[in-house]
């Protein structure tokens, strides 16, 4: 698959993890106005591609075919789970929950090799590496794969993008839908509203009245 879908996978896991937990801050006017900073958005965006990056090391050499060309290890389950935990460790630094963090992460990282298992062309993915060598496809092979590198920009290419790009689009529109807040993060409780300046002196005279009651009654 082109990037396109892996990418919109990244930014809805980013906007279902929304970013700095809040739950913490005094404020509640902070949590209820807060959305997920395009920050967010885009690290699990990056994470969703993540597994891709071995093309570069078939650049530099790396058998092609080998459990570490293209689609081998770097699209196996295990690899999504270390990237969870180490995004796990950054986000005790930076103040992101954890293990919402661990489980985004993983989610986001191991759709890679799932979508592309999903693809009408390409090799399988060893999913259960370094368990098994095993390369497995999806009996749904639906989404277009389109051509590595300049060879998208062909006319197959960028017709393999536009499908997918069709595909992926509600997915992408409703992460980047900036007028909610993150699905995932603590509601902020409903606050009393503030006494009117009518119902201010009547609360005085109730006080009044009752402190002089429990005055005659000790008398
Ligand atoms: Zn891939």
């Amino acid at each position: 698959m082109a990037s396109f879908g892996h990418l919109a996978v990244g930014l809805f896991a980013g906007r279902l993890h929304g970013g700095r937990d809040l739950g913490r801050q005094p404020r509640i006017e902070e949590k209820v106005s807060q959305k997920v900073s395009p920050g967010t958005l885009l690290f699990f965006g990056f994470l969703a591609q993540l597994p891709d990056f071995d093309v570069f090391g078939v650049v530099f050499g790396v058998h092609d075919l080998g459990p570490f060309g293209h689609r081998g290890a770097s699209h196996a389950l295990v690899t999504a789970i270390v990237v969870g935990l180490l995004s796990g460790a950054l986000a005790r630094r930076i103040g992101w929950p954890v293990v919402r963090t661990v489980v985004a992460a993983t989610l986001a990282v191991a759709s890679h090799g799932v979508l592309d298992a999903c693809c009408e062309g390409g090799r399988g993915i060893p999913l259960l590496w370094p368990l098994s060598h095993a390369r497995f496809l999806s009996p749904w092979r639906v989404l277009p794969d389109a051509p590595r590198g300049f060879k998208m920009l062909s006319r197959p290419g960028l017709l393999d993008l536009a499908v997918e790009f069709v595909v992926f689009f509600p997915l992408t529109a409703f992460a980047l839908w900036r007028g909610r807040p993150a699905l995932l993060r603590p509601r902020a409780r409903p606050q009393a509203p503030p006494m009117s300046a009518s119902a201010a002196p009547l609360a005085t005279e109730a006080a009044t009245v009752i402190a002089r009651a429990t005055e005659a009654a000790r008398g």
